[in-house]
């Protein structure tokens, strides 16, 4: 890659100069294909944006590299991650797109080389440079239907230039960027639930089969916790359903506060019902867990400024270990009694699932 670049450089016609196959071509094809295969392996953003600007980063001698996005509105470019110095950084900047330099790039949909402008360390193309000062190269990221959903830029020193294949490769591993970072937001929608954010059910089935096939190969142990508010259908008679709503978001909100992110999955599981999945925990973590849950929600003023809303939640423990073939269902089964328990005991309160014909203490 140096050797071409130093010929590359020495070229003196255009940025994108004609070349001949070399002898880094195989070489350089095999990590294009690598490079595409890794960018759509991933459907988690965070990690595709760290993949991406690796990948830019071995690709182009790029001093600094941006991955930007446009907002809904297509009216801001936001920074996703950005590489300087040789890591990876994740700046809270956006860039407006109308009447930019940037703008014009993404419009016109072609890879090509501007003058620079840093803007908070992040490379963007100007309208205007100097002779002699280091440029960015645009690669608008592209996305199905052509329809173009970002920015990614690269700063490249003044005797810097690119061949014909090398342009080409970074237009194919721009474009397996743009439909990735596509379909990792419709992932992410499609596991999420709209109202609280929180995972959907489907995706804690889908994780709970497979934490339980884990524990088949490894020891260890799994909890899962089942939490139905209490008498929420007052809440809705009372305040009204947008009022409800807002309260489902906040028990959502102090859920997710409490819980120890990474290892814990929350989901709404229904309605006002949320289960919580605790790989590796064991039941005295998950009832500890629940317990502290239950008691935050009952002090808790949850409604807005103009009125205090008081519910309370009741609560379910499930588990299991490495010792116990346990279905997906038998576990749901398990919080579900439990829970049923605690609603007839009197509701604000936390069962833990107890085996009739082997008792179990904890
Ligand atoms: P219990 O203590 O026995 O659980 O009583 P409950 O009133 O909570 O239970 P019930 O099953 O009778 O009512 C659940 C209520 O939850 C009724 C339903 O309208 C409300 N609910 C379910 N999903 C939503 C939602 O997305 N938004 C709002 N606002 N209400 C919802
Ligand atoms: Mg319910
Ligand atoms: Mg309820």
């Amino acid at each position: 890659m140096e050797k071409k670049m130093q010929a590359a450089a020495k070229q003196p016609s255009g940025v994108f100069a004609d070349c001949e196959l070399g002898s880094g071509f195989d070489e350089e094809f095999f990590l294009l294909n690598f490079g595409t295969r890794l960018l759509t392996a991933f459907t988690d953003r965070e990690i595709l944006i760290d993949i991406a600007l690796e990948t830019l980063a071995d690709f182009s001698r790029g001093q600094r590299i941006a991955i930007m996005s446009l907002d809904e509105s297509g009216k801001t470019l936001k920074v996703d991650g950005a590489f300087y110095q040789n890591q990876s950084v994740r700046p809270k900047v956006t860039f407006p797109v109308e009447g930019t330099a940037a703008g014009k790039w993404i419009s016109q949909k072609a890879v090509g080389v501007a003058p620079l402008t840093l803007e908070d360390g992040v490379p963007l193309p100007a309208e205007s440079g100097h002779e002699g000062e280091n440029r960015c190269l645009c690669l608008p990221l592209i996305g199905s239907s052509f329809r173009p959903v970002g920015l990614a830029t690269i700063e490249i020193p003044t005797d810097c230039c690119f061949d014909f294949f090398e342009a080409q490769q970074l237009r194919v591993l721009s474009t397996a960027l743009a439909v990735s970072l596509e379909n990792a937001k419709l992932f992410s929608r499609v596991i999420h639930d709209s109202l609280t954010n929180l995972y959907t059910r489907r995706f804690y089935e889908i994780r709970v089969e497979e934490e339980l096939a884990k524990l088949k190969r490894n020891s260890g142990h799994l909890s899962v916790i089942l939490f139905d508010l209490d008498e929420f259908k007052k809440v809705n008679d009372s305040f009204g359903h947008l009022t409800g709503d807002e309260v489902l978001r906040q028990f959502s909100a102090l859920m997710m506060n409490h819980v120890r992110k990474g290892s814990t999955l929350v989901s709404r599981y229904g309605g006002e019902e949320f289960i919580l999945l605790m790989p590796d925990a064991r039941v005295e973590e998950a009832l500890h867990m629940a317990e502290r849950i239950t008691s935050l929600c009952a002090e808790h003023d949850f409604g807005d400024d103009r009125r205090k809303i008081r519910i309370t939640v009741s609560g379910g423990v499930a588990f299991t270990d490495h010792t116990q073939a346990v279905s997906p269902a038998e576990l749901f089964e398990r919080a579900d009694q439990a829970l049923y328990e605690a609603k007839h005991k009197g509701r604000n309160r936390v069962v833990v699932w107890k085996n009739k014909s082997a008792p179990h203490r904890i």
